[in-house]
């Protein structure tokens, strides 16, 4: 966040971040270790903040035990019962999430379109906070920031943003018709990466999209790619020359925003190219 190019800020200043994800705790903690002190004003449709990780092993689990391909619901039942057991033992939930892990690209691709869509809209921020975890003297810090009211947590939609002197920007607070106008001096936009490929910010995916050699994956959240990462062009071909690695091929994989799962989908690929050539 922030750059060379940016006006100076001043320290009081109050500032907006639509975003409640690790980006959002990125910008704050550079704001705090610039000794800003204004309130910050954090802005996401739940208003739910990543949990702290703990250093746990795993839950081992088999590939028998997950219920690949069934209904969202049953799943969400399994995955409760499954958690309440472990923490009635004394364990602790993030060992089940970890343990998960391994079968999370299975899972979601043994899903239909429809319960990956009632996912996403349902389950997605909830599923991030518990798989995206802080370190736990981050998150401590973070605590502490809303605790003090330093970070002002907002359940809601950030609606417009217009130029009035030094800044105007509305927000809807969940569940209300009521407009919220905030005087802020700068927005720091941590909504994560743009969904909407065709409007990405990077100029050669959008180029890609627009010339047809690419096109959206069909839940609209990254690249459409076939199993071996190949990028699908607008009629539906997969690309000979054109891969797309990471979140970029979420759309497929779900599970491929940390580096690890990166690294084997990376490795899978040189393999690909090496058996080819
Ligand atoms: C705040 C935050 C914390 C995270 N923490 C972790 C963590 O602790 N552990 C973990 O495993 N993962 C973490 N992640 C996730 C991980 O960093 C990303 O998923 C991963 O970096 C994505 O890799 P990528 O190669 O797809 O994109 P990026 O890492 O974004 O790399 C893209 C690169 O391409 C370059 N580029 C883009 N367009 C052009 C262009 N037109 N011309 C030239 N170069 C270009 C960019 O400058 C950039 O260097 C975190 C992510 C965030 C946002």
């Amino acid at each position: 966040m922030g750059s060379e190019r940016d006006t100076p800020l001043d320290p009081d200043a109050e500032v907006i971040i639509p975003g409640s994800g690790l980006s959002m705790v990125d910008a704050r903690l550079s704001l705090a270790d610039a000794d800003h002190r204004g309130t910050i004003t954090v802005v996401s449709r739940n208003g739910l903040l990543p949990k702290g990780h703990r250093e746990l092993a795993p839950t081992s689990m088999d590939a028998a035990d997950v219920p690949f391909g069934s209904s969202l619901p049953y799943f969400l039942r399994w995955f409760h019962d499954l958690a309440d057991d472990i923490e009635r033992d004394g364990g602790d939930w993030r060992s089940l999430v970890d343990g998960l892990r391994p079968y999370n690209q299975r899972i979601w691709q043994s899903w239909s379109t429809h319960t990956r869509r009632q996912f996403l809209r349902h389950l997605r921020p909830r599923w991030n906070i518990h798989r995206h975890r802080l370190p736990p003297e981050l998150h401590e810090r973070m605590d502490c920031a809303v605790a003090r009211g330093r970070v002002q947590l907002v359940a809601g939609e950030f609606l417009d943003l217009e130029r009035h002197g030094s800044g105007v920007r509305a927000v809807r607070p969940r569940g209300t018709r009521e407009r919220r106008i905030m005087d802020v001096a700068r927005v720091y936009d941590c909504g994560g990466v743009s969904v909407d490929v065709s409007a990405s910010s990077n100029p050669v995916v959008r180029e890609l999209v627009a010339n047809g050699s690419a096109r959206p994956d069909v839940l609209h959240i990254g690249l459409d790619v076939d199993e071996h990462c190949a990028v699908v062009d607008a009629d539906g071909k997969p690309s000979r020359h054109l891969l797309a690695v990471g979140p970029l091929t979420r759309g497929r994989f779900f599970e491929i925003e940390a580096v690890p799962d990166i690294r084997v989908q990376c490795a899978g690929i040189a393999k690909q190219i090496l058996a080819q050539h």
